[in-house]
């Protein structure tokens, strides 16, 4: 299903564009959003874009065309989405190619909407003063009410009180959509595959941060090296360094190159058995991977690689509280050649580079989760 959301500001195109997102299974995007990350690159057309946003006005459509058909050509938004903020002129109507399901008008007058506004502090948006959001509004009623009108015409157009409550107003949108879309919606998400996100990286490259992002959005995620500090506490042994290695090494023995993929399998089963996304923190080996791949048939086993400058790395692990010394070429070495997880990075799906800012990290790993939810 495609949807578009469109509305003045404080109107909630994002609240419900999330909610319906939510709801429906549909991945929401914003042009809004995607400018404002593009506004924050120091390129030309970040600059350019930052700028633009800033003085309140439009993004020129040659540019603006392009660029939101390039990110609607990705996989995660072939089965459909919701977006906002585009097409917001005539001319961005008329050449933008996909078929449009139904276009949502989130209607509020200007005065509701100015007050929503200026009472949400959460903002940081610099385009959020009074003078800035009225010169919007104007703009939105000369450029972007004609491609409201034009989807009446063509009979898409769906027109909702937006100032009533964030349920209600949902409420309404639902019903507007009418009950066979969204039955027909709601099945297909039923028959959605599942996947794994195995996330692969040399030491102090930011595995344990990015487990712990998908913890907080409650995606479980699985430990492959927990089973060694059960094992050391189910048989008493202290938890040093050399009990650690010892164990480590002692299942490999035992099991091969794969054992740690092997003697995970069973929480592994349980677990994408309830959800539909598991992440795995600490895969290695190139036989993990396979063995991985041979046991959950029916499930996409993604590779996330992530990458950070040597010099970077090595700094964040003498950083820890613990194991702090334990950093240096022959550790990567032993990790990529006795490890074997050279094959395991280098055919990674994704990479990700976490060489700036945390927020970035972040942002790009929620990329990576939604190109692989959203594709099942
Ligand atoms: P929004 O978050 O949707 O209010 O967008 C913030 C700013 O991004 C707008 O004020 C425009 O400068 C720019 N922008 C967003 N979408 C478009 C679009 N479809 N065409 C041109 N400019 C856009």
């Amino acid at each position: 299903m495609k949807l578009i959301l469109f509305g003045i500001q404080g109107a909630g195109k994002s609240t419900q564009g999330n909610l319906l997102s939510k709801q429906l299974h549909l991945p929401y995007l914003s042009t809004g959003h995607i400018l404002r990350q593009i506004a924050k690159e120091k390129t030309k057309l970040g600059r350019y874009v930052k700028e633009t946003i800033n003085a309140g006005v439009l993004v020129p459509d040659d540019k603006m065309i392009p660029l939101v058909e390039q990110y609607l050509s990705r996989r995660e938004y072939k089965n459909g989405y919701i977006l906002d903020g585009f097409p917001r002129t005539i001319e961005q109507a008329k050449r933008f190619k996909n078929c449009i399901d139904k276009a949502i008008y989130l209607k509020i007058n200007d005065k509701e909407a100015l007050w929503r506004l200026l009472y949400r502090n959460d903002s940081e948006r610099e385009d959020e003063t009074l003078p800035a959001i009225k010169k919007r509004i104007d703009l939105f009623k000369k450029k972007t009410l004609p491609v409201v009108n034009y989807y009446d015409e063509k009979k898409k157009l769906i027109v909702v009180d937006a100032s009533k409550s964030i349920e209600e107003v949902n409420e309404e949108i639902l019903n507007s959509l009418g009950k066979k879309l969204v039955k027909n919606q709601i099945l297909s998400i039923k028959n959605k595959g599942k996947a794994i996100i195995a996330i692969v990286g040399l030491p102090g490259v930011g595995k344990t941060a990015a487990a712990n992002y998908f913890t907080k959005k409650r995606i479980p995620v699985i430990s492959f090296g927990k089973i060694v500090n059960e094992y050391i506490t189910k048989h008493r042994l202290v938890h040093n360094e050399e009990n650690h290695k010892r164990i480590r090494e002692m299942f490999r023995k035992e099991y091969g190159m794969a054992a740690f993929a092997i003697l995970n399998l069973k929480k592994i089963k349980k677990l994408i058995k309830k959800n539909t996304v598991v992440i795995i923190d600490g895969m290695r080996s190139w036989e993990e991977y396979l063995y991985l791949k041979k046991q959950l048939k029916n499930i996409k086993v993604y590779i996330l690689g992530l990458y950070a400058d040597k010099d970077l790395r090595y700094q964040r692990i003498s950083q820890r509280r613990d194991r702090n010394k334990l950093y240096g070429p022959d550790r990567d070495l032993n990790e990529l050649l006795n490890l074997n997880m050279g094959p395991t990075f280098t055919f990674a799906d994704f990479i990700v580079k976490n060489n700036f800012s945390e927020e970035e990290f972040y942002d790009k790993l929620e990329e990576v989760y939604r190109e692989v939810y959203f594709s099942l």
